[in-house]
């Protein structure tokens, strides 16, 4: 007997045929699943331009400093 990957309930099924929805125990936990799925692909990708993003930033930052910062006065 399998269980549901999402709600941990107990898979039933004939014997003969799986649920369409199989391994999950119905069609909402397998939609849930999928959503929750695609929720968290969706956040890496996200999560990946914000780093890339400040370090784009970051070096810009410091590299375009406004006039007067440089130390000219050492030279
Ligand atoms: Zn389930």
């Amino acid at each position: 007997m399998a269980t549901c990957p999402r709600c941990k309930k107990e898979v039933k099924y004939d014997g003969e045929k799986l649920p369409r929805c199989f391994p999950f125990c119905s069609t909402q936990c397998q939609n849930g699943d999928l959503y929750h799925w695609l929720e968290e692909s969706y956040s890496v990708p996200v999560e990946t331009n914000r780093v890339v993003q400040e370090a784009l930033e970051d070096p810009m930052a410091k590299g375009v400093k406004p006039f007067g910062d440089e130390p000219e006065s050492l030279n």
